[in-house]
């Protein structure tokens, strides 16, 4: 029953371990996503997205000012 490899969340309602994944809390059976409002990511996956998009550029931005100044 026990996998390591989904992370738990403390549901908003009733503050108990869950699974984030779920949609519904098996302990207090309210809904975890509101119909108008899906839960933002999380920060970190932001941070790794723009880490990785700027490791991407930076190299091309780089060689793009170079090119430029060299003329
Ligand atoms: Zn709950």
């Amino acid at each position: 029953m026990d996998d390591d490899s989904d992370y738990t969340v403390p549901c908003p309602h009733c503050k108990k371990e869950i699974f984030d994944d779920v949609e519904q809390c098996p302990y207090c059976r309210q809904y975890l996503l509101s119909s108008d409002f899906k839960k933002p990511l999380p920060k970190w996956v932001i941070v790794l997205v723009a880490l990785t998009i700027f490791s991407f550029l930076l190299p091309t931005i780089v060689a793009a000012i170079r090119s430029f100044s060299a003329q």
